[in-house]
Formats: structure tokens, sequence, C-alpha cells
């Protein structure tokens, strides 16, 4: 007698077919940042944005442009509230009326992922990311006394899940409900939030844990997945359920009255760079202390850590930038480009590895392409990733995702990937269902009868 959102059927299904929902995609352009500034100055970026029209054009050449519509388009010159209010706003008002709710981005690594999400902005308050000020709506809007929230914080790294709240806890499993096909991964952490402070406080410690576990790993987190989960608990008033009354003048249900619960839960996802790997699981670029540092373009220098402990892992070799004359730059390239490649070979991180990678975010996108063609098979168990996004993309949740995208030409062809990504996200249809349900445990608990007995007395 449950239909798949867990739900009692009967009015509940009747009220609770579905909304339909499309994925909402919105574009977010960086800024120049100073490098840009000083090498590109004398380029055009290679998009031009406008958002009255929400249309972005990518140049093709100096004369030409291809033309691409989204949901929003963002300048360089959105304010965070900005695009918290187009990206987040809706989809967090959702998740309090008890529905689920995905908030992702994607772009290529330095492009603003976790600038648009994961901001605290303590330094600056209208810095603050979509996380930060999602939290503070949800609090403003639950009340403490019958409501709950609470959180938990991952890091998906090479198909593990692991806790940004707890490192101890490094391989967590995902959890499949046979009946209903919702996943959960209950061996996470979870942690109630009664206050704006203690949420900070714990995205602080999450992002610490994140850069120890990378550090550990050898990793950059730009190849890693964070994933904050926000459950949302509400009690609600009979009269302002989803369920029809008849289920209410049953006369089981005058005797148990279990109370009516919404269960929404809000998943913010800051995936990984989405710039290609090849497949010694080298980028076409590097970066280092944020320090981006491009194979074809920069002039680099090693520091003098052959063999020592800061090479291997990703590619990922300390380099630092110099200031010297273009001949001095120029030995300095080739030097840079031949140690690159012993490196690679000696080093060998294995073709696995680099494989295993990205598998998540090419999963994502197959399954995106299956969507978006209503391919009679979306292959979503080939990841965890998409495992635990089943329910955003073509599942019951309200999805909205920002891609990120520089301005720089030379980056064109990795922003031209994002923005078809984003195109083709935008044909994924939801069907937006309210998780109400019957809270049987809290008066199993008050009545200290058993759970299944209850739930067995009260379906009869
Ligand atoms: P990603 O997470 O996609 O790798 P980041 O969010 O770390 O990228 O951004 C890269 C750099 O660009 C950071 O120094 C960040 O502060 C800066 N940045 C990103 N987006 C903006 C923006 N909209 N305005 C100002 N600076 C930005
Ligand atoms: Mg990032």
């Amino acid at each position: 007698r449950r239909n798949s959102t867990g739900s009692l059927a009967g009015g509940a299904a009747k009220d609770n077919a579905g909304v339909p929902g499309r994925v909402r995609v919105a574009v977010r352009l960086r800024p120049r940042n100073a490098e840009e500034l000083v090498e590109d100055a004398d380029f055009a970026d290679c998009v031009e944005l406008q958002p009255e029209l929400k249309r972005l054009k990518l140049r093709k050449n100096n004369w030409d442009s291809d033309t691409y519509e989204f949901d929003e388009v963002l300048t360089e010159f959105a304010s965070q509230k900005r695009v918290y209010e187009v990206v987040a706003k809706p989809v967090v008002e959702s998740v309090l009326d008890g529905y689920n709710g995905t908030i992702m981005a994607y772009g290529q690594t330095g492009t603003g992922k976790t600038y648009t999400l994961g901001r605290l902005g303590e330094e600056d308050t209208a810095a603050r990311g979509i996380m930060v000020r999602a939290m503070e709506d949800i609090l403003a809007d639950v009340s403490l006394e019958t409501d709950s929230v609470s959180v938990s914080y991952l890091q998906l790294y090479m198909e593990t899940i692991q806790d940004l709240l707890d490192p101890a806890n490094d391989n967590i499993p995902i959890v499949e409900d046979p009946k209903t096909g919702d996943v959960s991964v209950p061996g996470a952490t979870l942690v109630e939030i009664r206050d704006q402070h203690s949420f900070v406080e714990l995205l602080r410690l999450g992002e610490a844990h994140r850069f120890a576990a990378n550090t550990k790993l050898n990793t950059e987190s730009s190849r890693s997945h964070a994933i904050l989960m926000v459950h949302v608990k509400r009690s609600v008033k009979a009269r302002d359920s989803a369920f029809s009354s008849e289920n209410g003048n049953s006369p089981h249900m005058k005797t148990l009255k279990p109370s009516l619960v919404r269960k929404g839960k809000l998943v913010v996802v800051d995936l990984a760079g989405s710039e290609r790997i090849d497949k010694s699981g080298q980028t076409s670029f590097l970066v280092l202390n944020k320090l981006e540092v491009y194979w074809d373009s920069v002039w680099a220098r090693f520091a003098p850590c052959l063999g020592g402990g800061g090479c291997g892992g990703w590619g990922l070799v300390k380099l630092y930038k110099e200031d010297k004359d273009r001949e001095e730059k120029k030995k300095e390239r080739s030097l840079c480009c031949s140690g690159l490649r012993c490196i690679q070979g000696s080093e060998g991180h294995t073709l696995e590895e680099a494989k295993s990678i990205n598998l998540s975010l090419s999963a994502l996108g197959k399954c995106i392409n299956a969507l978006a063609e209503n391919s009679a098979h979306v292959p979503v168990r080939d990841s965890k990733l998409t495992r635990l996004l089943k329910d955003s993309f073509g599942g019951t949740a309200r999805t909205s995702l920002v891609i990120t995208i520089g301005p720089s030409p030379r980056h064109r062809g990795e922003t031209a990937s994002t923005i078809m990504f984003g195109q083709r996200a935008m044909k994924v249809e939801n069907m937006l269902k309210l998780k109400e349900e019957f809270d049987y445990k809290s008066l199993a608990r008050r009545l200290d009868i058993q759970l299944d007995k209850l739930i067995a007395e009260h379906e009869r």
C-alpha cells in the first residue's frame, strides 16, 4: 500500500502524482583573474553574454560565434546574492516544502564552482556562497521545536565515499531501499544543526578534512566531488497535508494517529573539474597553489624536487612561474616538458587510476545524455555519483545546475564542452514529488510498541 515515495497510497497517490520540473541550468562567467588580465590582454573573452536575452555567444573566430540559450545567464558582475537567488533559492524553498532538491556546479577547475557553492564569506559577508545562504534560509523558516535539520558532508574520490565530518570513516557504502529504490548513505555522520554558526564551523571542519585527505593521497581536491546533504524534517498539520481525509477518518487512525512529516533533502554537489584527463592521468594544465600553469603557453620551471616529495601524483609537479626574459624562459620550458614526460613514464600512476578518477563524472555525462534523448536505458548504476544523484536527474527532485566558465580564449575547447553539458542537462525532465509520510517511528516510540506492528495495524 505504499507508493514509491514511501507515502501511503490512497489520497496521497491522487494528490501526489508529481509535478513536472525540468532541470534548470544557469551559466556563470568568472571575471578575468590577474594572469588573464595580463596574458590575454590583447584577446577578447571567448564568450559574450547577453543576460537580458538569457543568451551566451561562444566565439568561433573574430567574425563568427555560436549562440546558446540558458535559463539564466550570470555575467562576471553578478553578485553572490543574485546567484543564490536565481540558482538556489527556488530549490531551497522546495526542500522546505518537503521535496528533494539538488544544486550542482559543473565546470573546468578554476572557473568558480567552489566560489559559487562553498564560500564561507566570513571576511566579506557579501561573498557568502550558496551552502551558507541556503542554511540561513532553512534555519529562518523551520521551527526547531517541531522540525529538525541535519547535515552530512562527503567526498567522492575514485569511487570511494569519504566522510568529511569523520576522516576515519573513509569507505561509506551506498544503501538502496529495496522497496522504494531510494538511495541513502546511512553510514555517514549526521549532525543536527541548530544555529548558523555551528553549520559554518562544520563546513570549515569538512574543508580541513578534505584538504588533509587529499594531501595524504597526494591528490587535488579538483579531482574529487564534495557532496553536502541537508535533511529537513518538518511536522505537518493535518489540514496542510496532501493526504486526503479518508485516512484521517478511519477508525485505526483515530486510535493510533501517527503525525505526518515532510522530509525534504537538499543535496549540494561541488563536482570535480570537468577538464579532460588523458590516459596517463595528465590534464592539459596543472593547478598548484591556485596558480594555473599551462603546458604550452606558460613558461615554468621545476622546483628542485625531481624524484623528491613534490613530484608525482597526477602530473602534479612543483612548478613556479619565473619572470625572466624570453630566451631564459624558452630553455626552462624545454626542461619542463622533457622532465614531465620522464615523470609520467617512471612515476606511472596506473591507467586504472587515471580511468576511475573521472569515472563518476563521465558516467554523469552519459546519464544526462541518455535522459536528454529519452533513451530507454539510463546507466545510473555505472558510478557512485550517478547512484547518489539518481533522484536529481530524471527523479523526483527539483534540480538546479550552474555551469561555470572562464573568459580565457585559451580554454575555448573546455568552455565549449561545459556549455554543451549544460545544454543537454536543460533537456532533463524530473517529476517532483512531495516526500510526505506518517511518522510511525516516533509514535511507536511514544506508545512503546514495535514499529512493524504499528505499521501493520495502521495500514490494515
Ligand atoms: P573551482 O572550484 O571551479 O576550481 P574556484 O571556486 O576555486 O574554482 O575559483 C578559482 C579562483 O577564482 C578562486 O581564487 C576564486 O576566488 C576566483 N573566483 C571564482 N569565481 C569568482 C567570481 N565570480 N568573482 C571573483 N572571483 C572568483
Ligand atoms: Mg573547487
